[in-house]
């Protein structure tokens, strides 16, 4: 899965990647090696795996935990909302990689949900974003044991 940046954005994301052990947080270091290794800025820190995106807008995911070697496509749409808006949390200049809510989108019960509101735990059903389309209103509130670091 590949998502269109401009060339302002990707020179953006090849200086955080270049720039990631100078950068990252302490409790994100952990991932230096394999931002080098692997030349993509991590969206999303999961216990086993890690999405990134690399400066051609390529998002990739690795295996943390040796399960498998090198990088992998990112294929489920799924996980894309997801990477993107925990990306856009550490990076804001990712916002604007997010979708536009659109008129009649309703707001998702994770917004008040008070495991989900703050963002420890990614909705499922929102994908983080807060909002759902008009066409698909949501039953229920969705906590994946997606972990966070
Ligand atoms: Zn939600």
């Amino acid at each position: 899965m590949r998502v269109a940046v401009s060339s302002e954005l990707s020179t953006f994301i090849a200086a955080r990647v270049a720039g990631y052990p100078a950068e990252a947080p302490e409790r994100l270091q952990w991932a230096s090696p394999f931002v080098a290794e692997f030349a993509a800025l991590p969206l999303y820190l999961g216990w086993t795996e890690t999405i990134g995106i690399r400066p051609d807008g390529d998002l990739v995911r690795w295996s943390t935990e040796g399960d498998y070697a090198g990088v992998r496509p990112v294929e489920d749409r799924m996980w894309l909302l997801p990477a993107l808006v925990d990306g856009a949390r550490r990076y804001p200049e990712l916002a604007i990689l997010l979708p536009e809510r659109p008129p009649g989108a309703v707001d998702c019960q994770c917004r008040n949900h008070p495991l989900l509101a703050p963002g420890q735990v990614l909705c499922g059903e929102c994908g983080g974003v807060g909002w759902l389309p008009p066409s698909c209103r949501a039953e229920r509130v969705a906590a994946p044991d997606t972990g966070r670091m």
